[in-house]
C-alpha cells in the first residue's frame, strides 16, 4: 500500500478544514486536506456568512479579497406574521462597523480558501479522498486510511484533524462522546424564483400552521426553508402534495409561484436541525474542529462562524504544538479552553431564542430581548486572540 507522510492531515475540506490548512500552510507546516467528494459543488449548505464571519476575514485580512466573490449583502432580518412585517432587525443596529451579512455559495468561499492556500508550497489537496480509518501506534494517533480515486493510500501525520463535519467519521473512529446532543426538528429546504421586489433581508415568516425561512440567493433566487417537527417529514410526504402546495400558497406570497407548480416532492431536501459539543475535542495526535465537535442549531446561521473561529485558532495551537514537539491530548486540549465559552454561550442562546419567535410589535422596532439574542449569535464581542503571522 501506497504510505505518505506529512505534518497535519485534515480530514474534511469544508470551512474548517480549508480555512485551518491555509493558515497551517502559511507557517510553512505540511499540510494534506483530504475531501471525499470530487469537488466543493453542492447544494444547501452554510452559505449565509454572519457579521461576525466577515468581522473574522476582516480581521485575517482576507475580506477585501473575499467581497470580490459573488455574494449578496444581507442587510436586516424581518419577522412576519402571514402577510404582516411585525418587526426588523438591522445588521446596522447590531454592530455600525459591518452592517451586514453575506450570502456566498459555499463552493465559491471554499474555492477561494483552496486557491489562497495553493499558493503555498507546504499546501496539498486530495478530492476524491475519503477518510476510513485512523492510524495509531503506541504514542497516540498518527494519520489515517483514505480511499484516494480507489486508490488506499496510508497518510501517516504528526497530528490528525477531524474537520469532516456534523457526522463526524473521525469521531466515530476515535470513540468521541457527547456531552450534549439533540435533533428535536428538521428543516426541509427549496429554492424557488426571488420576487422582484425582495428587500436584501432574510424574512421569517410565522403561520399557524408552521415557520419559514427565506432569504435571496444569487442572482435572483431564494433559498426557503420550512421548520418541521422531527419526523413530520413522513406525515407530509403520507398526506400528498396537494396539500402541501396548498400550504406553501396560503403562507406567503413570496412561495405562491413555486406552489403553483410543484408537483412532486423532488424540489425538497430534508436536513436535520442538530445541536451537539463533544465533550473533550482532543486526543494525543488527534483533533477535532467544526462541526465535527461543536454543531450549531440552524437559529441565527452560525455554524460556519463558529467553525472558521475555532479553525483559526487550531492553527496557533497546533503550529506551537509541532514546534514544541507534543501534539499530547493535554496539549492540544489548549484549543478546547479557548472556544468552548463561546460556543456553550451561543448554543444556550439558540435555546433561548428559539423557543420564543418575536411577538408582534410595531413597524421596524426590533424587539428588545429578542434582539440582544440576535447580536450575541451575529456578532463578535470582541477580535480573536490572532497573532501577527496568522494574518494576510
Ligand atoms: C442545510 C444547512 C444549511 C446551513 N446554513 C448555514 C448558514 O446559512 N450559515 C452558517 O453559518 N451555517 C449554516 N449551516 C451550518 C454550516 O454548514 C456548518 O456549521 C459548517 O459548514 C461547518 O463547517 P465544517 O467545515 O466543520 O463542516 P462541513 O462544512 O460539514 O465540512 C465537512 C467536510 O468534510 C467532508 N467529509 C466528511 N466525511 C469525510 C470523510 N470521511 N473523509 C473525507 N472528507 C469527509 C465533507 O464532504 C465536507 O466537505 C447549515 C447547515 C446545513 C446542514
Amino acid at each position: 500500500m501506497k504510505s505518505i507522510q506529512t505534518d497535519v492531515c485534515i480530514a474534511g475540506g469544508g470551512p474548517a478544514g480549508m480555512l485551518l490548512g491555509l493558515l497551517l500552510a502559511k507557517q510553512g507546516v505540511n499540510v494534506l486536506v483530504l475531501e471525499m467528494h470530487k469537488q466543493f459543488e453542492r447544494e444547501f449548505r452554510g452559505e449565509v456568512l454572519q457579521t461576525r464571519f466577515v468581522q473574522m476575514m476582516q480581521q485575517l485580512g482576507l475580506w477585501s479579497e473575499l467581497e470580490q466573490q459573488t455574494h449578496v449583502r444581507l442587510a436586516a432580518h424581518d419577522y412576519y406574521r402571514g402577510e404582516e412585517r411585525i418587526a426588523r432587525v438591522e445588521f446596522a443596529d447590531l454592530n455600525a462597523e459591518v452592517p451586514f451579512a453575506a450570502w456566498m455559495p459555499q463552493p465559491v468561499l471554499l474555492g477561494y480558501l483552496q486557491e489562497k492556500a495553493q499558493a503555498y508550497p507546504s499546501f496539498s489537496m486530495w478530492f476524491d479522498a475519503q477518510v476510513k480509518e485512523l492510524l495509531q501506534d503506541d504514542t497516540g494517533y498518527n494519520g489515517v486510511l483514505v480511499e484516494h480515486a480507489g486508490e488506499q493510500v496510508e497518510v501517516r501525520a504528526r497530528v490528525t484533524i477531524g474537520a469532516d463535519g456534523r457526522f463526524s467519521t473521525i469521531r466515530r473512529l476515535g470513540g468521541f462522546e457527547y456531552e450534549y446532543e439533540h435533533h428535536e426538528s428538521d428543516y426541509l429546504w427549496f429554492i424557488c424564483n426571488m420576487p422582484s421586489d425582495w428587500p436584501a433581508s432574510i424574512r421569517l415568516v410565522m403561520t399557524e400552521q408552521r415557520n419559514y425561512i427565506l432569504f435571496p440567493r444569487y442572482p435572483d433566487q431564494l433559498q426557503a426553508g420550512i421548520m418541521l417537527p422531527k419526523g413530520q417529514w413522513k406525515q407530509i410526504t403520507e398526506r400528498g402534495v396537494d396539500a402541501l402546495r396548498e400550504e406553501l400558497r396560503a403562507a406567503t406570497p413570496a412561495l405562491a409561484d413555486f406552489a403553483e407548480t410543484l408537483s412532486d416532492f423532488k424540489p425538497f431536501h430534508l436536513l436535520q436541525a442538530r445541536q451537539h459539543f463533544v465533550k473533550e475535542w482532543a486526543q494525543d495526535g488527534l483533533l477535532l474542529i467544526g462541526d465535527a465537535a461543536h454543531c450549531a442549531l440552524p437559529a441565527g446561521a452560525v455554524g460556519v462562524s463558529l467553525a472558521a473561529a475555532t479553525a483559526i485558532l487550531a492553527a496557533q495551537v497546533i503550529t506551537e504544538a509541532l514546534a514544541a514537539g507534543d501534539v499530547s491530548k493535554e496539549r492540544l486540549s489548549r484549543l478546547q479552553q479557548q472556544r468552548e465559552a463561546e460556543v456553550r454561550e451561543i448554543h444556550q442562546t439558540q435555546w433561548r431564542m428559539g423557543g420564543r419567535p418575536p411577538q408582534p410589535g410595531s413597524g421596524k422596532q426590533p424587539l428588545p430581548n429578542f434582539a440582544a439574542g440576535l447580536k450575541k449569535v451575529f456578532v463578535m464581542e470582541k477580535a480573536l486572540p490572532v497573532q501577527s503571522g496568522y494574518t494576510f
